[in-house]
C-alpha cells in the first residue's frame, strides 16, 4: 500500500531576556545550580507571579515575523501535572488564548516554494532540572531553569517528508535568530521540537493516529527519527496492527524511538485561568510599534540580493540564512563593491574560519573592511589571487591589516614590466626547444612557461602580466 506521511511540529523556543517571565531571576546559562531561584520560580505559597514585558515583546515580534494574526486579548492558564522539576504543581501557560494564531512561513522544497501553517504561538514557563548522577541512589533538582521564558509555535500538518521538517526547523530557527529573541541555542536546550507524525493510505481523507517524538537535539536527528517511526508506523500498519497515539523518545545512540508514555489528554491537566494573573490585552500603539520596528527578514533579504548584487540563488540563500553573515557581507562590500568575489571569499575562507572558531560573522577576526580592503589589493594587483589566502589566514592569526601583513612578509606582487620582461626573456632563452614546440602549437606549454617564472618570483609574479609578455616574445 502507499501511504501518505503527515508531520506537525511544536517548537520550544527558549526566549532571551535576561531575567525569567514572572520574577526578576537570571536566565543564565551554567551556573551553580539553584542559585537563580527566588521564592515566586520555587513556588512558595503566597507569592505573585509579576509578567515580564519583554517576553510579550518578543512573542509580538515572532508572531509579526511569522505572519500570524495577534491576538488583542490572551490569557495565561495552569497545567497542571506533578513532577519533581516543578515545585507549584502547575506550569503557567498559554492555552485556550494563545498570543498569536494563524500564521504561515514559506519554505523552499525540491518542488517549489510551500507554505506551512502556524496553527498558534504561546508563551509559557519552563521547569526545572532533574539531575541523576550514576554514582548516587537519589535524584538531585536544579531549579535555575524553572521560570525561564519559552515561546511554544505550533505548525499545523502540513509537512510531508522528514527532509522539510527539518528544513521547515531551519528556517524558523534562522528566523527566531534573525528578530533576535532567541539564541537558537540546541545543545542547551534553547530551540527544542516535539515531532507528531502519522501516515494514511495515500488520498486518504483522514489523517491516521499519530505519536509525538521527543528529545532531538539537531535538524538531522528531528530527520532521523521521524524516518524511523515512519517505516516503524508503516510496519505495524502492513502486518494489520494500530498504532498506539503515545509519546516516544528518540534514542540516538541505537537510532530508534522508544515508549515513554500514554498520549495525555488536555482534560488530564485541568486547565483553567490562572487567578493571579490579569488577562493580558495588547493594545493597537503596541502592535503597530513592533510592526514598524521589524527587520527585513531572510526570505526579504534573500529576494533582494538576489535583485540588488545579482548573486546566484544558492550564495543569496547561503549568505541571508544568518544575519551576522549578511551583515558581514554588506559591510564587506561598503569597502570592496563586487558581489560575487565578496561571496566567494565569504562562502569559503570565512565560513570555515568561523566554523574552525566556533563564532559567528560579528565576533570575526578579520573584520569586513579588512577583508574588503584586501580584495581590493588583489583587484589592483598589489597582491595575487593565489597570494591572498595566506594574507588572509595570516590576518585571522595576528589580527593585523592586510597591508601591513603584504610588507612584512614581502608579499607584494611583481608587476614591474621591465624586470619581467628580463625574466621573460631569460626563461625563454634557456629553453629553447619548448620555444619551438610552442611555436609548433604545442601551445599547452604556456603553463610550463609561466610556471618557471612564478618559481623565479617565489609566486609573487603577476600573471595577467607575465601572459601578456610571454604571448608578445612567443609570437
Ligand atoms: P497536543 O497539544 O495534544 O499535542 P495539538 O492539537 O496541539 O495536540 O497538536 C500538536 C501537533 O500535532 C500540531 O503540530 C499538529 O499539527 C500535529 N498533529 C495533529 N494531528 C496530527 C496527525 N494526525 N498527524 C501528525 N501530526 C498531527
Ligand atoms: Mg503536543
Ligand atoms: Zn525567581
Amino acid at each position: 500500500m502507499e501511504f501518505e506521511i503527515v508531520i506537525g511540529l511544536e517548537v520550544h523556543a527558549q526566549l532571551k531576556t535576561k531575567t525569567k517571565i514572572f520574577c526578576g531571576c537570571s536566565t543564565a546559562f551554567g551556573a551553580a545550580p539553584n542559585t537563580h531561584t527566588c521564592p515566586v520560580c520555587l513556588g512558595m505559597p503566597g507569592v505573585l507571579p509579576v509578567l515580564n514585558r519583554r517576553v510579550v515583546e518578543y512573542a509580538l515580534k515572532t508572531a509579526v515575523a511569522t505572519n500570524c494574526e495577534i491576538q488583542k486579548n490572551s490569557r495565561f492558564a495552569r497545567k497542571n501535572y506533578f513532577y519533581p522539576d516543578l515545585p507549584k504543581g502547575y506550569q503557567i501557560s498559554q492555552y485556550e488564548a494563545p498570543i498569536a494564531r494563524n500564521g504561515f512561513i514559506r519554505l523552499e522544497t525540491a518542488g517549489g516554494v510551500k507554505t506551512i501553517r502556524i496553527n498558534r504561538i504561546h508563551m509559557e514557563e519552563d521547569a526545572g532540572k532533574l539531575i541523576h548522577d550514576p554514582a548516587e541512589n537519589f535524584s538531585r533538582v536544579d531549579f535555575n531553569r524553572t521560570g525561564v521564558p519559552l515561546m511554544e509555535i505550533v505548525s499545523e500538518p502540513d509537512i510531508r517528508t522528514p527532509e522539510e521538517a527539518s528544513e521547515y526547523l531551519k528556517v524558523l530557527h534562522s528566523l527566531i535568530r534573525y528578530i533576535d529573541v532567541c539564541d537558537g541555542n540546541m545543545e542547551e536546550g534553547g530551540f527544542r521540537c516535539d515531532a507528531n507524525v502519522s501516515i494514511m493510505p495515500k488520498g486518504s481523507a483522514v489523517f491516521g493516529t499519530r505519536t509525538e517524538v521527543k528529545n532531538m537535539n539537531s535538524f538531522k536527528n528531528v530527520e532521523k527519527a521521524l524516518a524511523y517511526e515512519i517505516e516503524r508506523q508503516r510496519e505495524i500498519i502492513e502486518d494489520g496492527g494500530l498504532v498506539v497515539q503515545e509519546t516516544r523518545l528518540w534514542d540516538p545512540d541505537r537510532g530508534v524511538t522508544v515508549s515513554m508514555r500514554g498520549k495525555e489528554e488536555a482534560h488530564d491537566y485541568r486547565y483553567f485561568p490562572d487567578p493571579d494573573l490579569l488577562p493580558l490585552a495588547i493594545d493597537d500603539a503596541w502592535i503597530d510599534q513592533i510592526r514598524s520596528e521589524s527587520p527585513e527578514l531572510p526570505d526579504d533579504r534573500k529576494r533582494r540580493f538576489q535583485t540588488e548584487y545579482g548573486l546566484p540563488m544558492y550564495d543569496c540563500a547561503l549568505l541571508t540564512g544568518d544575519r551576522e553573515i549578511a551583515d558581514y557581507f554588506e559591510t564587506c562590500l561598503e569597502t570592496f563593491p563586487k558581489a560575487k568575489p565578496v561571496s566567494n571569499w565569504i562562502m569559503g575562507s570565512l565560513l570555515g574560519l568561523l566554523n574552525t572558531l566556533g563564532v559567528g560573522a560579528d565576533q570575526s577576526p578579520v573584520s569586513p573592511e579588512d577583508l574588503g580592503k584586501l580584495l581590493k589589493l588583489v583587484d589592483e594587483g598589489v597582491v595575487s589571487g593565489a597570494m591572498a589566502k595566506t594574507v588572509f589566514d595570516e590576518m585571522a592569526l595576528a589580527g593585523k591589516s592586510p597591508m601591513e601583513i603584504i610588507e612584512e612578509k614581502g608579499l607584494v606582487q611583481v608587476s614591474d614590466s621591465d624586470l619581467l620582461e628580463s625574466l621573460v626573456t631569460e626563461v625563454l632563452s634557456g629553453h629553447p626547444e619548448e620555444v619551438e614546440s610552442y611555436k609548433a602549437g604545442k601551445t599547452k606549454l604556456m603553463g610550463f612557461f609561466v610556471g618557471l617564472i612564478m618559481r623565479r618570483t617565489s609566486g609573487k609574479a603577476n600573471p595577467k602580466i607575465v601572459n601578456q609578455l610571454l604571448k608578445e616574445k612567443l609570437k
